[in-house]
């Protein structure tokens, strides 16, 4: 991918959305397994667009991989290459970019492998790991040669640093090293290994497929796909072996109380997902819910930024019997259609991907549902694309909390000094944006909508929700060291 093109795929719209960095994807026991793999990664793009790899292993023919720029459906459907990647074993990654590195250097793209005396074993990660930095100082002091700029890599180097005699212990032995946020599968000839983070900041889930064969996925919607039964998430603090259709289970970290992601919830995770045994999309309808109760206003209109305010705005407009409307409608095709866009294109903006649907709002009062509001610039310009369409009031409701603090656990946010929240009050940002009115769920009304009856235990909180309250479970240990200040570090003991 161009320089150009990167900057274009990443501006102006999906610029001021918080981006997931990575979806895992495992398989073992069946025929062609990286099939099978591909298809699971097509299911989790949403994670990660960037770019995708996939490490396969036959017994006859060995370890292969293939690691691409670009969508897994324009690189992972080619029969040439899905032919050079046999066997009943595979893993696979997508990522948006790793930490320490956003330029596009196909050496970062995982998974990664390495050679150990008990034979070779590829990982890959979903997440961020909050020591990295010092980490990867000591282990290069110590004699390691790091082949990209990637924070999971430093798994490697610690396995093979560490004395046990098996993949798993070595595994094992590595992650307990590390600090922040985890779900990681690996693969060596034999086994599928899967991993979460003492906390479970990230999703990972087991699923069973045929006889003898089971994946690991980031998300259910990725089994489904493949018709492959769910069978449970992956713990907290869990690793999970799969060899010969058999499944064993143990507890390396000491134990936490769980932190998940409460974002997945909100707008990382796809609506036809299944976390903790709850519908997505149900959440997402039930924080409409409580929105349309928290902040009631008069209007004509409710309608989503499409497409992820969807279910929010449908929730929303059942509880407050306000209309329900498409009033933007968002052009699934963008993307490389323009691969070296001019100035004038890209100056046209959010409206390259939304476009207003005039005779609908025109002289409406307009309630607009948005996931979230980051830098509240695109919230800027589509509130001037209703104006210009002739609304007669815009009201911004946002599915979430403002977004206050950065995310060191695997999403790309930027600096805090970038984000609205963290500069402006509610007011001043409403005014900032220029609407009628704004408003946000509040950290309890989300929490009770993702099932938490009593709203947020604020002194041992059921989810990380650090983007909107500055609570850091685990402490970013690197960014403390450049004198990243945060309210508390709220671990889960
Ligand atoms: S800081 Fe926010 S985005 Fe990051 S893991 Fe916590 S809740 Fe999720």
């Amino acid at each position: 991918m161009t320089a150009a093109e990167k900057t274009f795929l990443s501006h102006p719209f999906d610029d001021d959305k918080l981006k997931e960095e990575c979806g895992v994807f495992g398989a073992i026991g069946m025929a062609d397994a990286a099939n099978f793999v591909a298809l699971g990664l097509h299911a989790l793009q949403h994670r990660g667009q960037e770019a995708g790899g996939i490490v396969a292993h036959d017994p006859e023919k060995g370890f292969n991989s293939a690691h691409r720029f670009g969508y897994v459906r324009d690189n992972f459907t080619k029969a040439s290459l899905m032919e050079s990647l046999p066997g009943p074993l595979a893993i696979g990654h997508v990522r948006y970019s790793t930490a320490g590195s956003k330029a596009a250097v196909i050496r970062d793209i995982q998974p990664f492998f390495g050679e150990f005396s008990m034979g070779g074993c590829a990982i890959a990660h979903n997440g961020n790991l909050t020591n990295a930095e010092s980490l990867r100082r000591e282990l290069i002091e110590h004699g390691a040669i790091f082949q990209s700029g990637s924070d999971s890599e430093c798994i490697i180097h610690l396995m093979a640093r560490s004395f046990q005699k098996t993949h798993a212990d070595r595994i094992a032995d590595a992650l307990r090293r590390v600090e922040g946020a985890f779900s990681v599968i690996a693969m060596t000839r034999t086994k599928l290994i899967g991993v979460r983070d003492p906390l479970g900041v990230r999703p990972l889930v087991l699923g069973r497929i045929g006889d003898n064969g089971y994946v690991l996925s980031s998300e259910t919607c990725a089994l489904d796909i493949i018709g492959a039964e769910f069978v449970r998430e992956v713990a907290p603090g869990e690793m999970v072996i799969i060899q010969d259709g058999v499944i064993e289970s143990t507890r390396p970290f000491h134990d936490a109380k769980p932190r998940f992601c409460i974002f997945e919830h909100v707008y990382f995770s796809r609506p036809d997902s299944q976390i903790g045994g709850r519908s997505v999309y149900e959440t997402r309808h039930q924080i409409g819910v409580e929105l349309a109760r928290e902040a009631p206003v008069e209007a004509d209109l409710v309608c989503p930024v499409p497409d992820s305010g969807t279910p929010a705005a449908i929730g929303y407009s059942q509880e407050s019997g306000i209309p329900f409307a498409l009033g933007i409608t968002r052009n699934q095709y963008m993307g490389r259609t323009f691969i070296e866009p001019t100035e004038h294109i890209r100056n046209m903006g959010v409206r390259l991907k939304l476009n207003v649907n005039k005779s609908l709002v025109k002289g409406k009062r307009v309630i607009l549902v948005d996931d979230s509001v980051v830098r509240g610039t695109t919230s800027r310009k589509i509130k001037e694309m209703i104006l210009d369409a002739g609304a007669a009031e815009v009201h911004f409701r946002i599915a979430s909390p403002p977004t206050a603090w950065p995310c060191f656990y695997g999403v790309d946010t930027p600096d805090r000094e970038k984000l609205l929240a963290a500069r402006m009050t509610e007011e001043e940002m409403r005014d900032w944006i220029g609407v009628t009115s704004l408003k946000f769920i509040s950290l309890d009304g989300l929490y009770r909508a993702a099932g938490e009856t009593d709203g947020r235990n604020n002194s041992c909180p059921q989810y990380c929700d650090a983007c909107f309250s500055g609570e850091y479970p685990v402490a970013p240990s690197d960014q403390i060291g450049k004198g990243f200040t945060m309210k508390t570090a709220k671990a889960a003991k």
